[in-house]
């Protein structure tokens, strides 16, 4: 398998949410993945996406990206905003802590992406922006044998 690279820049409107998660799902079919894999991998980019459009430029338009590579049997994702920024990012990850409870959001966003994704980081600076990276990792046809 050779290596692949594809990179997406689009404005936070919620309407390309189903566009970003359709697009990354499309790139990684390379890979053969299980319906259960694309499904993961799609909740996982929706809520990352998600999160941009509410969270980081919240009520104004700014600009996503969306980076994936594929390197051997994996497939890395990366999402970015320049938006607010995360206070405490550890805190952030907890199942259930949202700092929206009144948009009835449910604080499980990180752990979706945390539990559906073999691994996953989020570093984010105030003021500057977040970053998203998640892997998911296929097992080869030795392995599934
Ligand atoms: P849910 O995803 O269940 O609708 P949520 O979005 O609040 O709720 P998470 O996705 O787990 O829950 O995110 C937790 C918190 O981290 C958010 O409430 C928000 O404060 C912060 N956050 C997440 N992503 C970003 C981002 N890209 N920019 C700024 N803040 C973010
Ligand atoms: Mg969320």
């Amino acid at each position: 398998m050779t290596e692949n690279y594809l990179k997406l820049q689009f404005y936070s409107l919620p309407r390309n949410q189903a566009f970003a998660r359709d697009a990354v799902a499309a790139f990684c079919l390379e890979l053969e993945p299980s319906l259960s894999a694309i499904s993961d991998i799609k909740t996982a980019v929706s809520e990352a996406v998600t999160n941009c459009t509410v969270h980081a430029y919240k009520g104004a338009t700014g600009l996503i990206t969306v980076e994936c590579k594929i390197e051997e049997n994996s497939l890395h994702i990366k999402i970015s905003d320049e938006g607010k920024g995360i206070d405490d990012v550890e805190q952030a990850v907890q199942p259930f802590f949202t700092s929206a409870p009144s948009d009835e959001r449910s604080g499980m966003g990180f752990t979706i992406m945390q539990t559906f994704m073999d691994e996953f980081k989020v570093d984010s600076e105030k003021g500057k922006g977040t970053v998203v990276y998640m892997t998911k990792s296929f097992k080869t046809e030795v392995e599934n044998a």
